[in-house]
């Protein structure tokens, strides 16, 4: 999004912490290699949607997507209060995701490069991006890639009230569900910046929470190298990438992937997308 460039990261970091220490309640996870993993996230508040908290502690531990407590049944989706960072550790599995599109100038190549390796990836598209590249999603579909809701106009969810940032939730969902066929399991709040709301208000329309552990910062146009360096540096186990296939000039971030994942590949490394199992 264009609004990417409106917010560094230090400006979101410093708008979220001020929005939860006003509530007392910051929790940071210092997890993972990306900026955002030191998001503020608050805890979710009793009501209908709590249920018994667990131990942050005991919680780390099983940062797990789609295994380990707390379980639910199919159809209802727990409050988290902090968002998955990274996949379960079955051998060397990653997960490739990208952000704030689909943008028809960018995604259809990095769907040819993924088609070309038959490599699945998580795309946490915009509603407004969604709903005029109704075909990209249909593509993804068909491909069998994961679509996740980045909510639609790409705010800073901290800043707008419930309500907003419903209405933002919702109508992504809703494009999402008409374009590919499914509504979204996933959510990813633009800027990594999450709060109590968008963790109650995506277990409410069915979501999990998913962050990243490496970010390729590749909306700072580093150069395809640097962006190639970066994921082959962070690569490992688990490992959840973040890039932007759309947002400004994505053309290094379709570069860089041709480059870094065959080498992942050759590696050892299979691709996955992230799976909500339940007991
Ligand atoms: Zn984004």
């Amino acid at each position: 999004m264009k609004k990417d460039q409106l917010f560094t990261r230090r400006r979101v970091l410093i708008a979220g912490a001020g929005a939860v220490g006003a509530a007392g309640t910051a929790a940071a996870l210092g997890l993972g290699g990306g900026d955002e993993a030191a998001a503020p996230h608050t805890l979710p508040a009793a009501g209908p949607q709590a249920r018994p908290a667990l131990k942050p502690s005991a919680y780390r531990l099983q940062p797990l997507t789609g295994y380990g407590p707390p379980r639910s049944t199919p159809g209802r989706t727990v409050v988290r209060h902090e968002p998955f960072l990274r996949m379960s550790g079955r051998g060397r599995t990653m997960v490739l995701t990208f952000d704030d599109g689909p943008d028809p100038r960018y995604t259809p190549h990095i769907l040819d490069t993924l088609a070309e390796y038959d490599v699945r990836a998580t795309f946490f598209v915009c509603g407004e991006q969604a709903d005029w590249n109704r075909d990209l999603l249909g593509r993804m579909a068909d491909e069998g890639h994961v679509v996740g809701n980045h909510t639609w106009s790409h705010p800073l969810l901290t800043r707008l009230t419930r309500s907003r940032i419903r209405s933002e939730m919702e109508r992504t969902s809703d494009v999402i569900e008409e374009a590919y066929g499914e509504r979204p399991q996933w959510f990813r709040a633009p800027y990594g910046a999450w709060n109590r709301a968008a963790f109650q208000l995506g277990a409410e329309l069915g979501m999990e929470p998913l962050a990243w552990t490496v970010d390729t910062l590749d909306w700072t146009t580093p150069g395809t190298r640097t962006i190639v360096h970066r994921v082959e540096e962070g690569a490992a186990p688990g490992v959840v990438v973040l890039s932007h296939d759309a947002g400004g000039d994505r053309s290094q971030s379709v570069r860089a992937l041709k480059d870094y994942l065959p080498q992942l590949l050759d590696s050892g490394y299979h691709m996955t997308v992230p799976t909500r199992r339940y007991a």
